[in-house]
C-alpha cells in the first residue's frame, strides 16, 4: 500500500475524504472506487457502460436500487430511457433497461427543471439521492440511488461518477458517430445488429418484441449533384437527408450513415407493409424538399426483414437487392425484399448486390 493512501482524511481531495469518512479511512475505499471506475470505463459500448455504471455504484454504495435516467433533449424534456440495477432477495444485483414511467419520482424532478438533485425520503420509507448528469452545461440525465440508510455522505462520490460518465459518453459518442451527419457510423452497425438478433433470441412470450427491418437508402443520381454543383453542395445534401431521417423515423429506430450517400435504418414495425409505409413517408418527404440551388433530390429504398438467426451481411445483401431493384425500376421508390421474392420479381443471377460487404 502506498504512503498516499495512508494520509489523513484532511489532506485528501474532497471526494476521497468524504468516502474515507464513510468507509473507515483505511485506504481500501479509494481502491474500490478506482476499481469501479476502471471496470465501468472498460466498456466501448454505451449500453454496456450504462449497465456497468449502475452496478458499480450499487455495489459501492450498498444501495437497493440504482437507476440511470437518460434523455437526449434539453431542459424539461422527458426521460427517454432508464437502466436500473436492483438487488433481489438473495442479495444479488441484476440490471435491466426499462421504459420510463411518467409518474416516476426522479422523472418528475427532472421534468420540473434542471435541478441540482439532492437527498429525498421516498414514499416507501427508504432514502434516496438524485444526482444530475451534466454534459456541455445541460442535464442529460440523472442517477438515483435508493437504500435504507441516508445517502448524504455519498453525494460527492456519485457526482464524481456522474462527471466521469458524462465525459466518457461524449468520447464514445464521438467514436460511434459519423462526423458530418451525427448518425451512427458503419463501424457500429454490426454491433447494433447483433444486439437486435440477441434481443429476438431472448424475447419472452409475455412481451413479444416488435419485428425489425433493415432499410438501405441511397440518394439518386448523386454523382450528378457532385459534378454539377461540387462536393460542398453534395455534402450539404447528405446532411439534409440525415436531418430528414431523424425527423421521419422514430426514437427507437437506429440510423446509420453506411457510406458516402448510403444510409441504413434499423426500424421497428409489425409487418412488411407497415415498415413500407414508414419508408414511403420518408421517401416522399425527401422528394417534397426543395434545395435552394439544386432543387429536388430523391432517394431509393430497399428493405428486408431482420430474422432471428440472420447474419448482418445476409440482411444487408437482401436490402441491397431490393434497393438495386428500385434503382432499376425508375428510382425514387421503396421496395421490400420479401415482397419482391413472393412476387418472383427477383432473379438472383441478375440482382447482384452493389454494396461492398464487410
Ligand atoms: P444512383 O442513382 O444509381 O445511386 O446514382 P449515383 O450517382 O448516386 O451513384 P452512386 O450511388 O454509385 O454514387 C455515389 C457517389 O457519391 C460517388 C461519390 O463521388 C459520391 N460521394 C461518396 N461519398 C461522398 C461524400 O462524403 N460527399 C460527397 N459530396 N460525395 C460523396
Ligand atoms: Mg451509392
Ligand atoms: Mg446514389
Amino acid at each position: 500500500m502506498s504512503t498516499e493512501t495512508a494520509q489523513a482524511a484532511d489532506d485528501l481531495p474532497p471526494l476521497f475524504a468524504e468516502l474515507s469518512a464513510w468507509a473507515g479511512n483505511d485506504g481500501a475505499p479509494q481502491l474500490r472506487v478506482l476499481d469501479s471506475v476502471a471496470q465501468f470505463t472498460h466498456h466501448r459500448d454505451i449500453d454496456a457502460l450504462d449497465h456497468s455504471l449502475t452496478l458499480s455504484l450499487a455495489e459501492l454504495a450498498d444501495a437497493h436500487v440504482v437507476t440511470l435516467y437518460k434523455r437526449s433533449g434539453g431542459r424539461g424534456d422527458p426521460v427517454e430511457g432508464l437502466v436500473r440495477c436492483a438487488r433481489d432477495e438473495h442479495d444479488r444485483y441484476s440490471v435491466v433497461s426499462l421504459q420510463p414511467a411518467s409518474d416516476d419520482t426522479a422523472q418528475m424532478l427532472l421534468r420540473q427543471g434542471d435541478r441540482d438533485g439532492g437527498c429525498v425520503r421516498l414514499r416507501d420509507g427508504n432514502h434516496g439521492m438524485l444526482v444530475p448528469i451534466r454534459r456541455e452545461g445541460r442535464v442529460m440525465g440523472a442517477l438515483m440511488l435508493e437504500g435504507e440508510h441516508p445517502m448524504d455522505g455519498l453525494r460527492a462520490l456519485v457526482e464524481g461518477f456522474a462527471r466521469i460518465y458524462a465525459n466518457y459518453i461524449a468520447l464514445l459518442d464521438e467514436s460511434e458517430r459519423d462526423k458530418l451527419t451525427g448518425l451512427y457510423n458503419r463501424r457500429t452497425f454490426e454491433r447494433h445488429m447483433q444486439r437486435q438478433t440477441k434481443r429476438l433470441d431472448d424475447g419472452d412470450a409475455e412481451q413479444p418484441s416488435t419485428p425489425r427491418w433493415l432499410a438501405m437508402l441511397d440518394i439518386d443520381h448523386f454523382k450528378r449533384i457532385n459534378d454539377t454543383w461540387g462536393h460542398l453542395y453534395g455534402d450539404e445534401v447528405i446532411l439534409v437527408i440525415a436531418q430528414q431521417m431523424r425527423a421521419s423515423f422514430r426514437q427507437n429506430d437506429a440510423l446509420f450513415r453506411f457510406g458516402g450517400e448510403e444510409f441504413l435504418v434499423l426500424l421497428e414495425a409489425d409487418d412488411e407493409a407497415t415498415a413500407g409505409i414508414a419508408l414511403e413517408r420518408f421517401r416522399s418527404r425527401v422528394q417534397a424538399h426543395v434545395f435552394p440551388q439544386i432543387g429536388q433530390v430523391t432517394v431509393s429504398v430497399g428493405y428486408a426483414a431482420v430474422g432471428e438467426h440472420d447474419y448482418p451481411a445476409t440482411v444487408i445483401d437482401r436490402a441491397d437487392k431490393a434497393l438495386y431493384y428500385a434503382k432499376n425500376h425508375g428510382r425514387n421508390k421503396v421496395f421490400g425484399y420479401e415482397d419482391l421474392r413472393t412476387r418472383g420479381a427477383l432473379d438472383d443471377s441478375k440482382a447482384a448486390g452493389s454494396v461492398d460487404l464487410f
